[in-house]
Formats: structure tokens, C-alpha cells, sequence
């Protein structure tokens, strides 16, 4: 690789970041990020696949090597925030933002694809996995769901994900449970409504559901494992219009977390029947609607030494942070893990405002490392020094 080559290059990869940063789209809407995505990778020469998941892509880079393959992922979409970093190349989309730094991740990725197109020496197949909807609409699921691993086998996956607050540049991880399986569900609560003066004549949703909010705070006090971790977190509670009318209905947004895909299973079961039982006891029925879930993100051992090994050889012994515990936030990458082993690391943002904050931005210094990360990883996997 010719490192000066590289960094010619950078002050454009900080362009197509910035550019980026202006067209934030919402999950499985990224048209015009694809599109950016797809035509900069063909005209390198990749071969683009883009028929997965509506907006998602894979390019691939096949120099032969010995019939293994490594795929690399990045993230796309934004999220419906107002920007308020007071950059000049602030979201010009009204109410959107990359306010979780998919933009740097896409650019990181692209960055990686110029050095290995850009490596004589490199044999092997990589795979750059550009997903949409990572958010909230599991993008990773649908492009397995539309054959990404059938189509594009893969022997290890990697990602990155930016992390405010990490030092800029260090790299964090940890074997095993990586972050928390999140689950939601919107619980509605019917009852009878009627005259406020008169309870004697209706089922009063709002105390059930108040009573169910109450008896869920036992579920991970008295169902889960003291040494295990999990989380319900009644989000949203909707009911009633005026202090004299008891309502039909009551309406509460959920969300369930475990770091362990038993303790997830038991938190949901739970919920459903202490919700069940409860709205029972007062007369009241439920309905429970689910949402997308994600499982937990399971880092394999190998895949995490591996990059580990990769980034103290390359930027010493301190770029590497070992992640004591898991993380309680979730991460659609945990669906990719779930098929191919690999691993899902922090790198540093240094002391920015935190993801999904209006006024986060995704650290330029980033748009170097990452793809020299990428780069290092994929020659170390196809065993070239
Ligand atoms: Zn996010
Ligand atoms: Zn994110």
C-alpha cells in the first residue's frame, strides 16, 4: 500500500463524509446514500450488488486467495433528529441527522475498499457490506432474509461503531455478550370507561396498566439471575383526556434488554404474564404487539483476538481497551453474528456529545484509522504480513 497514496486521499474521504453528512436518510429510505455508495464503488471497479434490502449493497473485491472470504460492515442511515452542531455541513434534510455516526461508518468503509483496491500485494475476497436501517428496523436481518450469506458467503464478519466518550482512535471489545438483546412491545390495556364519579361502573384501565407498571419491576429483581443483567423500561404511558372520565383504554410503549439470550427469553416470557395476570385481576383484557427485536451481540473469541493482535501491531499496545462488561444499548449486528462468526468493536469519537445527540458529530480523525484497521484486518485474516 502506498501510504502517501492514502493519505492524497484523505482529505477526499473527509469530503465524502462531510457529503454524507448532509443527505441523512431514515432506515430502508437511504436512495441517495446507496446510490453515492454504489456508483463511487463500481467506478473503482468493485463488483455492487444492490438487490438486498431495498437499499442496501455489497461490493466485493475478489483477488483470488485461498477460498475464504471476510465481510466488512457498515451502517447508513440517519435518525430523525434537528441537527444542532452548527457544522457548514450540518443535514440539509428538514429533521434528520446522522445523529449515530453512520455516516462516518460508511465513509470508514469506503476508506477501507480505496486501500485494499489500492494494495498490489492483497489476495483475498472481502466483502463490504453496506446495510440499511440499523436503527430501529433490523436492515441486517433483511439482507440475510434476501440471501446476503447465501450470496456472499462469509467467513468472519467485522463492523465498527463509533463511541463518544472512548479516546479518539482507541479500539474497544470484549469476547462473548458485546451489547444487550432489545426487545419492544406496545401493551394496550382495555377496559370499560365511563363517568369519573362512578368507578363502580366501568374497569379502569389506568390503574391496571398502573399496577402492571408497578408488578414488571419485579420481573428483573425476582426472574433473573443476581450475576446476569436485563432491563424493562416502561418508556411511554398513554391514557385519558380529563381528570373526570375514566378512559377505554390505556397504552404503554415497552422495552425489554438482557445480555444473555436465556435471560432475554425469560424477561419477555415474564412480562407477558405478569401483564396478563394483573390486567386479569382487575377485569381488564391486553393486547401485546412486538416489535423488531435484535439478540444479543455475540462476539466470537478468535474474531476478537484477531483484531485485537491486528490493532496493537498497528497502532501499539494502548489502541486496544479491553471492554470489561457488555453494554446495555443494542445493535443490529448481532444478526450477522448470529450466522458468521466475527466481531463488533468501539472506536474512540473522543470527547464528543454522545450518539443520537443533536449535537453529535462522527470524528474526521476517525475517517484515517478505520480504514487502516480494515485494511490490516483483512491481511491478517488471509494470513499476509
Ligand atoms: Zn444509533
Ligand atoms: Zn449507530
Amino acid at each position: 500500500m502506498d501510504e502517501a497514496a492514502y493519505r492524497a486521499f484523505l482529505p477526499e474521504l473527509v469530503a465524502i463524509r462531510h457529503r454524507l453528512h448532509q443527505m441523512p436518510e431514515a432506515g430502508y429510505e437511504e436512495r441517495q446514500t446507496s446510490a453515492f455508495v454504489a456508483d463511487l464503488l463500481s467506478g473503482w471497479g468493485l463488483s455492487v450488488t444492490r438487490d438486498l434490502a431495498a437499499t442496501g449493497l455489497v461490493a466485493t473485491l475478489d483477488r483470488g486467495g485461498d477460498g475464504r472470504a471476510i465481510g466488512l460492515r457498515a451502517d447508513m442511515d440517519g435518525l430523525p433528529v434537528v441537527e444542532e452542531t452548527g457544522a457548514v455541513y450540518a443535514s440539509r434534510a428538514p429533521g434528520m441527522m446522522h445523529a449515530c455516526g453512520h455516516d462516518g461508518h460508511t465513509t470508514m468503509l469506503i476508506g477501507a475498499a480505496f486501500r485494499l483496491l489500492h494494495d498490489d500485494d492483497f489476495r483475498g475476497k472481502v466483502h463490504f457490506i453496506f446495510q440499511p436501517a440499523e436503527e430501529t428496523a433490523g436492515g441486517a436481518a433483511r439482507m440475510i432474509a434476501d440471501g446476503l450469506f447465501d450470496r456472499f458467503p462469509c467467513d468472519a464478519v467485522f463492523a465498527l461503531h463509533n463511541y463518544p466518550g472512548l479516546a479518539a482512535g482507541r479500539f474497544s471489545a470484549r469476547q462473548g455478550a458485546m451489547m444487550a438483546a432489545i426487545d419492544a412491545a406496545t401493551l394496550t390495556v382495555r377496559g370499560v370507561g365511563g363517568h369519573g364519579a362512578r368507578p363502580e361502573d366501568t374497569v379502569d384501565p389506568v390503574v391496571a396498566a398502573a399496577s402492571i407498571v408497578m408488578a414488571l419491576q419485579t420481573a428483573v429483581s425476582r426472574n433473573v439471575p443476581p450475576q446476569e443483567a436485563g432491563v424493562i423500561t416502561v418508556g411511554a404511558f398513554h391514557a385519558g383526556s380529563a381528570c373526570n372520565v375514566i378512559p377505554d383504554e390505556a397504552v404503554l410503549e415497552i422495552s425489554l434488554r438482557a445480555t444473555d439470550p436465556s435471560v432475554r427469553e425469560r424477561l419477555c416470557r415474564r412480562f407477558e404474564e405478569i401483564a396478563r395476570s394483573q390486567a386479569a385481576s382487575f377485569g381488564a383484557d391486553i393486547r401485546i404487539d412486538w416489535q423488531v427485536g435484535y439478540p444479543v451481540t455475540m462476539n466470537d473469541r478468535v474474531s476478537v483476538e484477531l483484531a485485537a493482535d491486528v490493532i496493537r501491531a498497528t497502532f501499539g499496545d494502548d489502541a486496544f481497551e479491553p471492554l470489561d462488561r457488555p453494554m446495555m444499548g443494542s445493535e443490529d449486528f448481532a444478526f450477522m453474528l448470529e450466522k458468521v462468526s466475527g466481531a463488533y468493536l468501539f472506536l474512540g469519537n473522543g470527547e464528543s456529545a454522545g450518539l443520537h445527540n443533536s449535537r453529535y458529530d462522527f470524528n474526521d480523525k476517525l475517517l484515517e484509522r478505520g480504514p487502516v484497521f480494515f485494511h490490516a484486518l483483512a491481511r491478517r485474516f488471509f494470513d499476509l504480513t
